[in-house]
């Protein structure tokens, strides 16, 4: 039996200023070939968890294309067509050059989103089909997928992930290989349903580790306990990309059973539709509260505090930085503030041990950034901020985050900044610029709940904080032009 896999995933934020291009993919590395299999083997996600299981069952594995990874990550916009046609045709034509093939594996987000297709991920598999032909070609989503029936048409199976923080991007990977090889055996007969309950929620308020999120996996896992060869999953959707299918979708597989699909789906759907209060709102702190709050719990020994600015999805807003300094906090460690600009500078004309001055953050000049900050302080890190994930989520995943600075500010503070946005998810981000993490009161970060993976078994508080910026909690923030009508709860018709 002989599979090819190939990735191309990026979840696209409509509402940030850059557009995506193919050198933000190409500058940290695309792989091809057989390099693909041997990169994802070091990384513990869809693809290892796809080539774990086959390699086990003696199949014979084609590496095409990973274009998994982009600088920046979810801060750029539209995919331009260029860039589009070089990943979906790249892998249609490696695909086409493979010789034989049983089938097809695809590791896609689904919360892509470019300028030409708006339903992009079905474009690649219908690329992928035109290219192999009547093969099974079976799709991995991530949780904050917008999709509807048009990747379900194409593709023979769809599997979405269970968790946020996705801790179960291998398992997801494993099962489409368990499903493809049944499949190509003749034992399965891949059978979808999809609905859309019509809700799309804010990521911060999509955690699979409480209620609502938990609620609804449990769901899934109920069914996949009671059916045999079922997998269900729903994917809530990406609220910062505004795309025609966006919104929360609801996959069902089974063997053979169309009616069976039709069932669970339509359950789970109708279980968003009924929870989309809690999952499109709850109460978080603005800046000033939320700060206050964590020096409040630092200074009565509940310690350390970590302080989640989830709504920066460009990396260089300065609002929490700024009322960290002004409310006098000590012993804080802040990973990271995006600014290439001061990276560069300091990297340029300073070196470890300097005391510097300098102004960061904002450089994008979003109206949601707020002002840059002038820090003075002594330079204890500079070089590369690229490191590898050690944490639960994605384990192996080289983060990118280019040129970076660290300043120590005096008072045990310690303010990381980096070229890009840096979602800060385990203890490499700040191990890998020396800081003492046990020193710290509070580990200010920006990330909306993959952080949890890691930083809940060691923070004694959590502290969600509601800052402006591109990714609100509050949605009325938008105006949406392509969403599908009346979803709750951006149409106008949920409106106020
Ligand atoms: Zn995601």
């Amino acid at each position: 039996m002989r599979i090819a896999l190939a990735s191309f995933s990026h979840e696209t934020c409509t509402f940030c200023p850059r557009s995506t291009e193919a050198e933000d993919f190409e500058r940290v590395g695309v792989p091809r070939g057989d390099e693909v299999i041997e990169k994802a083997r070091g990384v513990r996600a869809y693809l290892k968890g796809f080539i774990d299981v086959a390699e086990k069952e003696g199949v014979e594995l084609v590496g095409v294309l990973d274009a998994s990874r982009s600088w920046g990550g979810s801060s750029g916009s539209w995919l331009t067509p260029e860039c589009f046609d070089a990943f979906a045709d790249g892998i249609a034509d490696g695909l086409k050059d493979a010789g034989k093939l049983d089938g097809v594996y695809l590791a896609l987000h689904g919360a892509m989103a470019a300028e030409e297709f708006h339903k992009p991920e079905a474009e690649i598999v219908r690329r992928a089909r035109a290219a192999v032909g009547d093969i099974p070609i079976m799709v991995t989503l991530d949780l904050h997928a917008n999709e509807d029936h048009e990747l379900t048409d194409a593709a023979d199976a769809v599997f979405i992930i269970k968790t946020y923080p996705h801790v179960d991007t291998y398992e997801a990977g494993a099962t489409a290989a368990n499903w493809m090889i049944g499949t190509v055996r003749g034992e399965v007969k891949p059978t979808t349903a999809i609905r859309k309950p019509g809700v799309i929620s804010p990521s911060v308020f999509q955690g699979t580790g409480r209620h609502p999120g938990k609620t609804i996996m449990d769901r899934c896992r109920e069914w996949e306990a009671k059916e045999e060869g079922v997998y269900v999953s729903v994917a809530f959707g990406f609220a910062y990309a505004d795309v025609p299918d966006g919104g929360a979708s609801v996959i069902a597989n089974t063997n053979g059973d169309q009616g069976l699909a039709d069932r669970i789906a339509q359950d789970v759907s109708d279980l968003v539709w009924e929870l989309r209060g809690p999952l499109a709102s709850r109460k978080i702190p603005k800046t000033k509260e939320g700060v206050a709050e964590a020096i409040k719990h630092a200074e009565a020994g509940r310690r350390p505090v970590v302080l989640a600015d989830h709504s920066d999805r460009l990396g260089d807003s300065t609002h929490v930085l700024r009322e960290l300094i002004a409310q006098g906090a000590k012993n804080f460690g802040l990973s990271s503030i995006a600014d290439p600009f001061a990276a560069e500078k300091l990297a340029k004309e300073n070196k470890v041990g300097d005391r510097v001055t300098v102004s960061v953050g904002s450089f994008t000049c979003n109206r949601y950034a707020g002002e840059p900050v002038e820090l003075t302080g002594t330079i204890e890190f500079l070089g590369s901020g690229d490191y590898r994930l050690t944490g639960p989520m994605m384990t192996g995943r080289l983060a990118s985050l280019g040129p970076t600075a660290v300043l120590d500010l005096g008072q045990n503070n310690h303010v990381v900044i980096s070229s890009t946005l840096h979602q800060c998810r385990d203890s490499e981000g700040f191990l890998h610029f020396g800081i003492d993490m046990d020193s710290l009161d509070i580990m200010a970060i920006k990330s909306r709940v993959h952080f949890r993976a890691y930083f809940e078994d060691i923070a004694a508080e959590i502290i969600e904080v509601d800052a402006p910026g591109l990714g609100p909690a509050d949605l009325s923030q938008y105006e949406y032009v392509n969403e599908p009508e009346g979803l709750y709860p951006i149409s106008p018709k949920w409106r106020k």
